[in-house]
């Protein structure tokens, strides 16, 4: 037997099976539903005009690639900073919020999450909401942590079970790590609102609880500074924070890995030896995070003009998604009269927990090669006005 004999095949992932499925489909109308990903009107992945015109920017000037420092671009990590907390934010002015470079959303959490890994009790475990985004789990686990769930979708009402949330953050142990998505809440669409939010800052300081908010979707919901509400509410409260965050979706820069992880300290001083031992993190895993991406985003947030085209290329993506879901309702209510569809447009960000089964998603795909998720997320940043009335023909046949 060599070492490989015994090696199990893994599970396919969830989301990227579909995609794999999607991609061996042969039929020319086919639809993926399936992965988090905005497609313009025609169907096609936007590279947005401020990262072009920053890219030609960036080609005009090429520089030499040396290694960028562990914790990345300083130019970006502030900008990102700022982004984050708000440049006026007593966090920011303090200097009590360290910001790292990461690779994605995905990369900051796993950063995070082998830092609390070390340093957090060792007996600290942590919470994800029922359901989430399905690598929290997966990414935590890896880390070493045990992850349980706290009750968070509750599909009579399709709204959040706030109660049930409440009840599971009040019986948390202290020094529990708890992941909160900051806006446009994947996969369920289902967002607190402003007071529900304030009961959860309270609990969390009150237990002395761990905050680590994933915000992969800033700018999809209400707005930049509306959807980072949340994440500046939180820094004032006080008390530790962590927070990681994307550039994927908001600057439609999914394959060049652009995220952070931010973490905000008690002082200037704390605030220093945390980022020493981030660093270390960062060293150990990777040693230092790639240019182009990073550069990019840093290049756009620094130039008033650059930055101002990107606000509206993201208003772009947020309206045209409304309009989607506003248009699915309305079709849906001719094709289906017997169920109601509202809560579609009241849902946020790019999915909809749209109340398919999994045997209604199996014959979208199976008849009409239409992909989703197995729960009946759908990507409604994937809908357009060519696909839409096949997509809305076709599960008015399988309700
Ligand atoms: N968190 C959530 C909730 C997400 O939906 C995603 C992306 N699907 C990520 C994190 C990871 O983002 P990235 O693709 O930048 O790694």
């Amino acid at each position: 037997a060599s070492l490989f004999t015994a090696i199990e095949m893994a599970p396919r992932d969830p989301i990227l099976g579909i995609t794999e499925g999607f991609n061996a489909d042969q039929n020319p109308n086919k639809t993926n539903l399936g992965v988090g990903v905005y497609y313009d009107d025609n169907g096609k992945l936007p590279l947005l005009e401020c990262v072009r015109k920053a890219e030609a920017e960036l080609m005009a000037k090429l520089s030499p690639r040396g290694y960028l420092p562990i914790d990345g671009l300083a130019a970006y990590d502030k900008a990102v900073q700022e982004l984050v907390f708000g440049a006026d934010s007593a966090v920011v002015k303090e200097k009590r919020a360290v910001t790292v470079q990461a690779i994605g959303g995905t990369g900051a959490l796993k950063l995070g999450a082998d830092f609390l890994k070390r340093f957090s009790n060792d007996n600290a475990q942590v919470w994800i909401s029922d359901p989430s985004w399905e690598n929290h789990r997966a990414l935590f686990e890896s880390a070493g942590f045990t992850v349980n769930n706290y009750p968070y979708y509750d599909a009579a009402t399709r709204g959040v079970n706030f109660v049930g949330m409440m009840e599971a953050l009040n019986n948390m142990a202290s020094g529990s790590i708890v992941v909160l998505h900051a806006c446009c809440h994947n996969p369920t669409g289902a967002d607190l609102n402003h007071d529900q939010w304030t009961q959860v800052i309270e609990v969390v300081l009150k237990r002395g609880l761990i905050p680590f908010l994933d915000m992969a979707y800033q700018g999809f919901a209400d707005g930049i500074t509306e959807d980072g509400e949340v994440v500046r509410r939180f820094a004032q409260a006080g008390g530790p924070l962590f927070v990681s965050n994307s550039f994927s979706k908001s600057f439609s820069l999914y394959g060049e890995r652009v995220g952070a992880l931010s973490i905000v300290a008690a002082s200037t001083e704390e605030a220093s030896r945390v980022l020493s031992q981030l660093k270390r993190v960062v060293r150990t895993n990777y040693s230092n995070p790639p240019i182009h991406g990073g550069q990019v985003v840093a290049t756009v947030l620094a130039s008033p003009e650059l930055r101002k085209l990107w606000e509206e290329e993201l208003a772009g993506m947020r309206v045209r998604i409304r309009e989607m879901r506003q248009l699915l309702v309305k079709k849906l209510k001719e094709q289906a009269p017997a169920q109601d569809f509202d809560f579609v447009t009241k849902q946020r960000g790019m999915f909809s927990y749209s109340g398919l089964t999994k045997p209604q998603v199996e014959r979208l795909r199976d008849e009409f090669s239409i992909y989703a998720v197995d729960t009946g997320r759908i990507c409604v940043a994937a809908l357009n006005t060519k696909n839409i009335d096949a997509v809305v023909a076709a599960i008015a046949k399988v309700l």
